[in-house]
């Protein structure tokens, strides 16, 4: 499995209109000049919030995998 990547980009009117204009994970709504997150893997934009939460967890789930893959 592979960690997951994002993309960090400043949110604009076009990524806004024409891909979604709320986070995926919590449905928060998304303004022009915000930094959103392009969730790689998963194809979907996260909020910082989300963003945060959800490297944090990927942060501790690939030490355990490499762990486990190398050992
Ligand atoms: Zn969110």
């Amino acid at each position: 499995m592979n960690a997951q990547c994002f993309v960090d980009q400043v949110a604009t009117k076009d990524i806004l209109l024409r891909v979604t204009s709320v986070c995926a994970e919590c449905y928060d709504g998304l303004k022009v000049g915000e930094h959103i997150y392009y969730d790689l893997q998963n194809y979907r934009y996260l909020c910082h919030n989300c963003y945060d939460k959800q490297s944090t967890a990927t942060e501790y789930n690939s030490e355990e995998e490499e762990g486990g893959l190398f050992a």
